[in-house]
Formats: structure tokens, C-alpha cells, sequence
């Protein structure tokens, strides 16, 4: 399957990504690890992408649109990927649908994850993520690692992200509102959005999408 995953910052995207990925064999592709990788290894793109994220903004299309189409490209996805984060815009879900169409191929769902505001700045404010994999996420109330500060899965140090701080998020969610849901109207003029709440456990929310994307 070639999947979209929308929604805002703390609706838990890439918790839900990483576990639907997995069930459904596929690769997760996120923009954000993408670069958060690059800042990591403090490459070019890191830099850039860096000075970007921290504000809350998006990079630039023409980078980001690159980087996606690089990954896309890669032979584990060949033959499906479930995409976190990108597109994120109208303008780069154009540059996808050119992508696919030269390829051949179409998108079978976009999933549309639903939390209301006052939940998604609980959720980061509260957000802590593994150094080491950053599949693996805490929150200091809702799941707490035994240890504080350290990841139960491999030991890695937990730390906030850098764009988690709540000025940031604030200009994140109206990212999201003024940039990002538009592709959600993009979509369904397509036919191919399913939308589902996100709130309540996460092992429920996972169960809603699977049976969500089992009509796709
Ligand atoms: P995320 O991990 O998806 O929350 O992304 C973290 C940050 O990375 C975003 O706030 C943006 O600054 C940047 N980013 C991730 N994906 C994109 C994208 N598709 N377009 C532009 N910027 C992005």
C-alpha cells in the first residue's frame, strides 16, 4: 500500500506510522527523522533544515520535495511506503502526485488523524524521544519510562525535542492549520481520504486506521 498520514503535531503520527508500518510491511518514510538525521550528522541540509525546524516553520520545498522524492526512490519502497509528514503542503503534494504519475503508480489512502488542540499541546509538551531510535517516544504522565530519562526499549537518553518548546508549537499548529490541512481538502477531491480520531490508547488508535485503511 502507499499511504499518507496527516494530521497535527501531537496527534501521534509517528507513533501510529511506526506500528502501521510494521503490520502492514512496509518502509515508514518521515520527513522529520529525515532531517533530524541530517542534523545529527550535521550535514548541509541539516544546517539549513535546522534553523527552519527550530522556528516551528517548514524547510523549503525544493529541498524537502528532493530529499522525499531521494527516499521514495530507494528499493525497499518499491513496492509501497507509508509517508509521515510529507506531503505538507499543496505544493508538494503536487510534486508527489507528479512523482507517482511518472512512476506509474497512485496513493491508496490518505489517513487524516483527528485530536483536538488542547490534547496535541499536552501531548508535546510532554513528549520525550530516544537519542538512539526515535521510534521510541515517551510522555513524562501518559506512558513514563520506568527510568526517568531513559529509554525502556535500548537505554538511549530521552530528550525534548528542540521544536517541542511551547512557543514553537505554537506556531507549529498554525503551520498546520494554514499550510498543511489544505492538502486534506487536496485529497479528498481524490477520493482517497479516511479520517479517524486519535484520541484514546494507543493500541486503539492503531486498530481504528488498520480497519480504516482495510476499505482502501
Ligand atoms: P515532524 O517530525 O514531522 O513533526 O517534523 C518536524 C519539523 O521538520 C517540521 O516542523 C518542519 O520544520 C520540518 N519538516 C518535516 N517534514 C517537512 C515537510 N514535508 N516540509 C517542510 N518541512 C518539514
Amino acid at each position: 500500500m502507499r499511504i499518507v498520514l496527516v494530521g497535527p503535531p501531537g496527534a501521534g503520527k509517528g507513533t501510529q506510522a511506526t506500528r502501521l508500518a510494521e503490520k502492514l510491511r512496509i518502509p515508514h518514510i518521515s520527513t522529520g527523522d529525515l532531517f533530524r538525521a541530517n542534523i545529527s550528522r550535521q550535514t548541509e541540509l541539516g544546517k539549513l533544515a535546522k534553523s527552519y525546524m527550530d522556528a516551528g516553520n517548514l524547510v523549503p520545498d525544493e529541498v524537502t520535495i528532493a530529499m522525499a522524492k531521494d527516499r521514495m526512490e530507494q528499493s525497499d519502497a518499491e513496492g509501497g511506503f507509508l509517508l509521515d509528514g510529507f506531503p505538507r503542503n499543496v505544493s508538494q503534494a503536487g510534486a508527489l502526485d507528479e512523482l507517482l504519475q511518472t512512476e506509474g503508480i497512485k496513493l491508496d489512502a490518505v489517513l487524516d488523524l483527528e485530536a483536538p488542540e488542547d490534547e496535541v499541546v499536552k501531548r508535546i509538551a510532554g513528549r520525550r524521544v530516544c537519542r538512539k531510535d526515535s521510534a521510541h517516544v515517551f510522555h513524562v504522565t501518559y506512558s513514563p519510562p520506568k527510568q526517568e530519562g531513559v529509554c525502556d526499549v535500548c537505554g538511549g537518553e530521552l530528550y525534548q525535542r528542540d521544536d517541542d518548546s511551547e512557543s514553537t508549537v505554537r506556531t507549529r499548529l498554525e503551520v498546520y492549520h494554514t499550510q498543511t490541512e489544505p492538502i486534506i481538502d487536496y485529497y479528498r477531491a481524490q477520493g482517497l481520504v479516511v479520517t479517524i480520531s486519535a484520541m484514546g490508547p494507543v493500541d486503539e488508535v492503531t486498530a481504528r486506521a488498520l480497519e480504516a485503511l482495510s476499505g482502501k
